[in-house]
Order: C-alpha cells, then sequence, then structure tokens
C-alpha cells in the first residue's frame, strides 16, 4: 500500500486538513499542532478532531504525523527552555489523544556544545516525564542534518535516547531523506547500506514515516535545504527507490518540499505513477 502526503497548513483547523489532503490526492499528511516558530495553539475544537478521524478511517489514510514546533529544545542550556518544551509537548499529547493511533514527530534538540550525550539525557528525561504508558500517540524522533549542534545526525545518537526512554514502546523514528544525505547517510546510492545499518543500531520495527524530500546539497553538507522532488541531489530515482523499497513499505512518506498545494498536488502523481515500477520493489517479496 502506498500512503502519500504532504505538509499541509492546519490553519483552517483539523477536518478541513482531511480535505485538503483529498484535493491533493493525498492518503496521509502531516502538520503543525501550533505556530512551528512559536508556540501558540487554538482552543481544542472536539467535533472538528472526530470529524477528521472520522474521514480518514473512510478514506484508508494512514497515521498522520503531527510536528512539534522547531523552536522546541529540550535539551537546552537553559532550564525554563528545557521546561517549555515539556510543558508544549504534554499539552500536544493531550490533544492527540483526540486522534488516537498517530504519530508525534519532533527535532530531538540542539545541544549547543554540552554534546550529544549529555543532550540525549536531557531528551529522554523530558519523554520519561511526559509519556504515559495508556497513551494512543506513539512519538517519533525525525533523524537530523546537523546543522549546528543539533542532536540526531547519526542513527548512534538517536539509539542514544531512545535507550534511556522507560515506556519505549511509545517510541519510533522519522525519516528525512534529505536530513538523512546531508547527515552523510547515502540513501541515493547505497539506501539498502543505510536501512540495514539502521536495523543494526536502532532496528527497522522502530522506522514509522518518512519525509521525503529532495535536497539542495550534496551527501554530508548539514546544510537542511529542501528541495522539490526531482530537483535536487536526490533525484527522481532515487526517490523512487525509496517509496518501492520492500521494507518500507507501507510508510506514510510526507512531502516538505518547497511548493505550495497545487504543487505538492503534482508531486504527488508524479510519485504515484513511479510507484511500483522500481526494480527495488519488484526484486521484493515476488521472486523469494
Ligand atoms: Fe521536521
Ligand atoms: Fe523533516
Ligand atoms: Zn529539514
Amino acid at each position: 500500500m502506498f500512503f502519500i502526503g504532504a505538509h499541509l497548513s492546519s490553519a483552517k483547523g483539523y477536518l478541513n486538513m482531511g480535505k485538503d489532503a483529498l484535493k491533493i490526492g493525498a492518503n496521509t499528511f502531516q502538520f503543525f499542532t501550533r505556530n512551528p516558530r512559536g508556540f501558540k495553539s487554538k482552543p481544542l475544537n472536539e467535533e472538528d478532531l472526530a470529524g477528521l478521524s472520522r474521514l480518514m478511517q473512510e478514506e484508508h489514510f494512514s497515521p498522520v504525523v503531527a510536528h512539534a514546533p522547531y523552536t522546541l529544545n529540550p535539551c537546552s542550556t537553559r532550564p525554563e527552555v528545557c521546561e517549555l518544551a515539556l510543558q508544549i509537548f504534554r499539552e500536544d499529547l493531550k490533544i492527540m489523544e483526540y486522534l488516537p493511533g498517530n504519530y508525534y514527530n519532533f527535532h530531538p534538540g540542539s545541544h549547543l556544545k554540552q554534546g550529544p550525550k549529555e543532550a540525549a539525557a536531557k531528551i529522554a528525561d523530558m519523554l520519561n516525564q511526559v509519556l504515559s504508558p495508556d497513551q494512543h500517540t506513539i512519538v517519533l524522533l525525525e533523524t537530523m542534518a546537523g546543522k549546528g549542534t543539533e542532536v540526531g545526525r547519526t542513527f548512534e545518537e538517536l539509539a542514544m535516547i531512545l535507550e534511556q526512554v522507560e515506556l519505549s514502546e511509545k517510541m519510533g523514528v522519522c525519516f528525512d531523506s534529505c536530513h538523512l544525505s546531508d547527515a552523510g547517510y547515502d540513501v541515493r546510492e547505497h539506501l539498502d547500506q543505510v536501512l540495514s545499518e539502521f536495523d543494526q543500531v536502532i532496528g527497522l520495527n522502530r522506522l514509522k514515516a518518512f519525509h521525503l524530500n529532495d535536497s539542495l546539497n550534496p551527501l554530508g553538507s548539514h546544510k537542511d535545504r529542501h528541495a522539490l522532488i526531482g530537483e535536487g541531489f536526490l533525484g527522481l530515482s532515487a526517490l523512487t527507490n525509496m517509496i518501492n523499497h520492500p521494507l518500507l513499505d507501507g510508510l506514510p512518506f510526507i512531502l516538505e518540499t518547497p511548493t505550495d498545494m497545487e504543487g505538492h498536488k503534482k508531486e504527488i502523481e508524479l510519485l504515484k505513477k513511479h510507484y511500483h515500477e522500481s526494480e527495488a520493489h519488484e526484486n521484493g517479496s515476488d521472486n523469494q
């Protein structure tokens, strides 16, 4: 099953995002729980959330991904910034309970020269305070490009966080093809190798979602500048391999490419045309 969607605006509410997804040919999507660069959220509208849940069921959507604000930093050197991250996280997880069975993705944070080890302990500490055994949301750590002091530029750094989380069954990972390549993982030429490395360090069972982006910059550039599908360093054929890879089958693929709904609609059409067409897929379970 091919689940493809894009990051959508939540300005007109939850149900409206589901409808927007359908308009662009998507059967999944991502959204910000609140202003991505600030922290403001809108008052909770239970009816609207229930409306989206219903639509997602009727239209056979995959789980959707809520994205935490970029400005959240649970491993800051300033205690008040860590405290704010914890508060936002707690509030967002509460909202997510109105959309049971979906994902909440966040950028692990920036260690600000404390080093990734210190940062991992702080991030895990926050998670241990906010995760609860009866929540219906899986929290995802995103693989990062390694810009500045970003934590999560290697699978080992993500593993260091995961190992310290008590309710590990509530945790997963979200790949980002632009970030992986920028971090130095060669998903363009050696996808199989990257996946097997991830499997060894973290475990493929943890991989829950996939940000499908091209990158403006070459392998290992640590830049994090997304490009349109097929117009960057990765190129259409590498991105096609990703959506057709048997080990990635069934994941929600979400575009975070720099375009509008019309542009995303075209990218989704293009990717749908290429789904099933790559050799990776045909050489999968069929021949074994
Ligand atoms: Fe992200
Ligand atoms: Fe991303
Ligand atoms: Zn990015």
